[in-house]
């Protein structure tokens, strides 16, 4: 805590992990002695700096960015660039922090980084967002690269802002190279992107079923958010033959005791996305469909819930409803929607409950990819990309069960089984470089 005066975000972040990592090297000298958790908690670098651009109404405003290079022992940094107002700098050094364990669980040579600005695009004309990004690449040029450091969207940075900044470095640096990933698919981007996240979430759920000898045909799921991640998960749970209840965005959900099959949910990526509609109006369109105004789905009865709308979206009363109404698996698309206090009654209840650290990387391992075919000038196509998905996520499961597996029984805690999985590659890469 002295060492980060007021990063409050950051330090909740290394003290959550190391009590897990701790326990794992309480027996493993070579760790303690070369001090491998505390060198993973002090950033390789942080790179803060100004970013001036003139509005529309030609006044010239002044930002801060950054870029937060947290970990490149296994791989060039790696992690996504944030524009949104509450962006501090102990914002952008606990996600870092995450991510490099988050990438590391991938198997991808992937470092963690993550970066942004307290830039508000909402409400921005196009140009303005524009000029915004321009001038926020031609500083963060300089410090990244296809074989250093390679940048994403994440919050407020989606398809248009990629576009503008990648423009942006290959006219300074005159240089068409994977620098960013989140591409569209005309320039670079990679197939099965848009979809990696949510699949992802429930191939790794599938595995949580098979490690119990069960699966997801015939169980009912309760969705939140009805978004990229919210959509594509409940695609796959359909595909799977599970039926979802549910879906939500920020003014309520809607339950559809019918289940939301196929058809309905290209309505709802149609309705979502290119008709910017609310999701109230699934229940006008679909009559045996109830729409609940205000109120968050984990009251519906359900076998599996996931959450993938938003952070601390989940908390202990609506997690120990969902205990009580028998949800046996829950699985997040999104980061940190679960309060600690729901962790906690799903870890006591014995649920099985998979983080957004590991349950989420499908989408950051396909950006992983998208980085591969970039580098060998090649696109791969959607089977392909499905298939290496489906490895990686499995992949994932199968560490964190090695790790979070308990005594005795088959209950495995898999947050602990993802941070310690996530440390022991990158330290075993650490302790390989000596002191540096
Ligand atoms: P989108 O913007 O596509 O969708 C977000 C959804 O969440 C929308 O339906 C939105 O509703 C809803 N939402 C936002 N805020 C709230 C709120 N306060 N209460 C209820 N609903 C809310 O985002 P994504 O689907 O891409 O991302 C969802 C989550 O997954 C985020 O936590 C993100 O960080 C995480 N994630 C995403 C990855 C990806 O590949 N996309 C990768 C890894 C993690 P509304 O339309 O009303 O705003």
């Amino acid at each position: 805590e002295k060492r980060n005066p007021g990063q409050v975000e950051f330090i909740q972040a290394v003290r959550e992990v190391a009590q897990d990592i701790f326990e794992f090297i309480e027996d493993k000298e070579e760790y303690h002695e070369a001090q491998i958790l505390r060198r993973i908690a002090e950033p390789d670098r942080v790179v803060s700096f100004r970013v001036c651009w003139e509005d529309d109404n030609h006044c010239i405003r002044v930002q801060r960015g950054w870029r937060v290079q947290n970990n490149n022992a296994i791989g060039p940094y790696k992690g996504g660039i944030r524009f949104h107002p509450s962006v501090t700098e102990s914002v952008l050094k606990f996600l870092a922090f995450e991510q490099t364990f988050k990438n590391s669980l991938t198997g991808l040579p992937m470092g963690g980084g993550k970066g942004g600005s307290n830039f508000n695009p909402k409400g921005k004309s196009d140009s303005e967002v524009m000029r915004f990004c321009q001038s926020f690449m031609t500083e963060l040029y300089r410090h990244i690269g296809p074989d250093t450091d390679v940048p994403a969207g994440d919050i407020g940075v989606g398809g248009r802002e990629i576009g503008y900044m990648f423009g942006q470095y290959k006219r300074i640096t005159n240089r068409w190279e994977g620098v960013l990933t989140g591409k569209a698919r005309e320039y670079g981007g990679s197939a099965m992107r848009p979809e990696a996240t949510g699949y992802g979430a429930v191939i790794f759920l599938q595995n949580m079923l098979k490690h119990q000898g069960q699966d997801v045909e015939g169980k009912t799921a309760v969705i939140s958010g009805s978004g990229n991640v919210a959509t594509h998960a409940a695609e796959k749970i359909a595909q799977l033959g599970g039926k979802v209840l549910t879906l939500s965005d920020s003014g309520g959900f809607i339950h559809d005791p019918d289940g939301i099959d196929q058809e309905k949910i290209d309505w709802v990526k149609e309705h979502k996305t290119h008709r910017r509609g609310r999701i109230s109006e699934y229940a006008d369109t679909f009559p045996n469909a109830s729409f609940h105004e205000g109120a968050r789905p984990w009251g519906v009865a359900c076998d599996l819930a996931l959450p993938c709308a938003t952070q601390n979206e989940l908390n202990g009363e609506e997690a120990k409803t969902l205990v009580d109404n028998g949800v046996i698996a829950v699985s997040e698309g999104a980061n940190m929607p679960t309060t600690l206090e729901g962790v906690d009654i799903f870890h006591d209840a014995h649920i099985m409950y998979a983080p957004g650290k590991a349950a989420n990387a499908g989408g950051v391992a396909v950006s992983g990819l998208e980085m591969s075919q970039n580098s060998e000038r090649v696109s791969w196509n959607t089977d392909r990309l499905g298939d290496l998905l489906q490895d990686i996520m499995t992949d994932i499961h199968a560490q964190c069960a090695q790790y979070g597996g308990g005594e005795g029984d088959n209950y495995v805690n898999y947050v602990k089984g993802a941070n310690i999985a996530g440390f022991k590659k990158v330290a075993d890469a650490m302790l390989a470089f000596g002191v540096v």
